[in-house]
This record gives structure tokens, C-alpha cells and sequence, in this order.
């Protein structure tokens, strides 16, 4: 058996004050290449608590990757408190063919966000990818974010995930204002029953481990140049604001906008497959009832519609002129007050 190249976090710690990045290996390839999980790890030279994050789960999101690596690239561990522990490319099988999953090399690819916490004895590779995360990763969390984006084939607001603050006592108010970092113009109130993501998502995991947590979700990759941009800053800006926040860093306590609306999310799907046409955009408000979208067939004739099911605003949309049927037409937001 050949050596595998692993990630050794209690060694990692003993060395205040320095910053290391490279790989933990997993398995050979056929072709004799490496699967591997990307880490970065800045170790401060005072103590403080262990800031985790990830991005690419989902490997055509990579808008938290950038800046995972940018504030790395930035940070003085002799003014750190705590760790910076960063897996810019969590799924980097699937991100190096520019996909949600690893089709490439799994047989039966799984979304990994809805795998948690993975298996390395009976699962497959991108299974087993998982639970070396947990593993050698999240236990050491106390704070973890993980980043989202539209990938290939959304297009999303910016929009920051907590959890529901009178539902989770613990965590509630502390994960808002981990959320409100982020200067997004929604925040996602998760409650529970709410997530798509199901029980094997990072969100229970995140619960049965007790670690404050909160997912940001923004950009897709049909925005380029400045938009894309912009995306990378407000994840870069929010992860500095946060670390202010929990007081790794000296920076100023981070002022949070005023106008921000908080919203319930749900993934509306269609029926039908053929041609999608966005008539709502992005931030737009609809009325219950209202046209959100409609899908053509090869003649041109209408034969679906995406209708908003309550007044709410639209979060995300179908991007791809294409759409199959029962995909995601649209990530509709219903506005909470209380
Ligand atoms: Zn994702």
C-alpha cells in the first residue's frame, strides 16, 4: 500500500503563528492521479476558536472557493486568535470537469450535500471524500460556513442561511448574525422542515454536533466579469466580517445593513421540459398566482407555467435556455415579518 499524505490538525496546531496550505490524499485514480481534499490552514498566534469553511461541495460552485483562498492569501496569523481552516474545493473531482458531481469517477454519483457524513467503508469515492472531511475537518469546528452557489444552471441573490433563532435557542441569534456578515440583501430563515436538503445535509450535521453554522448561497456561473466579481467580494467582505464578529480578527464589530428582508425559501419545480422563459427576475416581488416563468415546446406553444404559489420575491431563477422537466424553475422567497 502506498502512503497517503494526511491532514494532521493537533501537529498543525502546535505551530502558532504560521500559515500552511496543500492536500490530504485520498485514493489513486486509474490514471494514476490523486483524489484529494484541498486545505488551507492558518494557525494564530493567540488563542481563539476554529473558524471551518468549505466551498465546491458542489464542484460548478465557486464563488466561496475564491475567497476561502483570498483571505488565506491575506491574513497575518501573528494577529490571529484562533484557526483558519478552509477546504476551498471540497468536491474537487467534480470541480475539475466543471460539474455538480463527480460523474467522472462515480458509478452512481451522489449530490454530496445531501451524503452527510459520508462513508469510507461502504460508500463510493465521493462518499468516502465526505467522511475524511468530517473526520479530519469538522470536528475541530466551532463556527462553520459553507458556501453555495447557482452553479451551471441557477442564478441566485445573494441570500445568507441561519437557523430559525426561537427554534434553535442556542445558535439562533448567534447564526443571524453570522448570516447578516454577509451584507446580502436576503437572509434565508431555515426552519425546520423548510431545507431541501434533507437530514444527510452539512445543516443537521452542523445540529448534532452543536457547531454555529450557516451556508451562503449566491452568484451562478452565468454572471461573469464584474457581477462575478461582486460575488467573490461579498463572500471575501463577509468571512472579514464575521472573523471581526467572533473576534478573531481586531477589526471594527461589523455594521449590519438596515434594509435587509428575511425570507423562507422553497424550490418550485415544473412539470414539463423544453424552452425557459424568465419572466420575473431576480429581487422581483409577485403576487400569489403570478406568472414567475414559462416553458415552450419545440413549436413555440406554451405548455407550462411557474406560478408563484403566495406573494414573495424571487431568490433564484433557471438559467439555461433548456430546462427538463420537474427541474427548478424558480428559489421563491416568502417574506417573514416577526
Ligand atoms: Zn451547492
Amino acid at each position: 500500500m502506498i502512503e497517503l499524505a494526511k491532514f494532521d490538525y493537533e501537529e498543525l496546531i502546535k505551530h502558532r503563528g504560521t500559515k500552511t496550505k496543500g492536500f490530504l490524499e485520498v485514493a489513486l485514480k486509474a490514471d494514476g492521479s490523486m483524489m484529494k481534499i484541498p486545505y488551507v490552514i492558518a494557525v494564530g498566534a493567540m488563542d481563539g476558536p476554529t473558524l471551518l469553511m468549505d466551498g465546491g461541495i458542489h464542484g460548478d460552485e465557486v464563488e466561496g472557493a475564491d475567497a476561502i483562498a483570498r483571505v488565506f492569501k491575506e491574513i497575518d496569523p501573528q494577529k490571529l486568535k484562533g484557526v483558519y481552516l478552509g477546504v476551498p474545493h471540497l468536491n474537487l473531482e467534480a470541480y475539475s470537469i466543471g460539474k455538480r458531481v463527480a460523474s467522472s469517477i462515480d458509478y452512481t454519483a451522489a449530490d454530496m450535500n445531501r451524503n452527510m457524513p459520508g462513508d469510507d467503508v461502504n460508500g463510493n469515492i465521493s462518499s468516502t471524500v465526505l467522511a475524511k472531511y468530517v473526520k479530519n475537518f469538522v470536528r475541530h469546528a466551532d463556527y462553520w460556513l459553507t458556501f453555495h452557489s447557482g452553479g451551471n444552471k441557477l442564478m441566485l441573490s445573494p441570500v445568507a442561511c441561519y437557523t430559525t433563532p426561537h427554534l434553535d435557542k442556542k445558535f439562533g441569534d448567534l447564526t443571524l448574525k453570522m448570516a447578516r456578515c454577509f451584507d446580502t440583501p436576503f437572509i434565508w430563515r431555515n426552519d425546520p422542515g423548510t431545507t431541501i436538503d434533507g437530514d444527510k445535509s452539512m445543516r443537521a450535521m452542523s445540529d448534532k454536533n452543536g457547531i454555529a453554522y450557516i451556508c451562503l448561497e449566491m452568484g451562478g456561473n452565468v454572471m461573469f466579469g464584474k457581477d462575478r466579481e461582486e460575488m467573490y467580494r461579498l463572500c471575501h467582505d463577509g468571512i472579514k466580517n464575521l472573523m471581526n464578529l467572533i473576534k478573531m480578527t481586531d477589526g471594527p464589530e461589523p455594521v449590519f445593513r438596515e434594509d435587509i428582508i428575511d425570507v423562507t425559501v422553497e424550490y418550485l419545480h415544473n412539470t414539463h421540459g423544453g424552452k425557459y422563459h424568465m419572466v420575473k427576475y431576480l429581487g422581483e416581488t409577485a403576487e400569489k398566482g403570478e406568472v414567475l416563468g414559462y416553458v415552450t415546446d419545440v413549436f413555440g406553444e406554451k405548455i407550462d407555467e411557474c406560478i408563484a404559489p403566495y406573494d414573495g420575491i424571487v431568490v433564484g431563477t433557471w438559467t439555461p435556455p433548456v430546462i427538463q422537466p420537474r427541474e427548478w424553475c424558480c428559489i421563491y422567497g416568502k417574506i417573514v415579518q416577526d
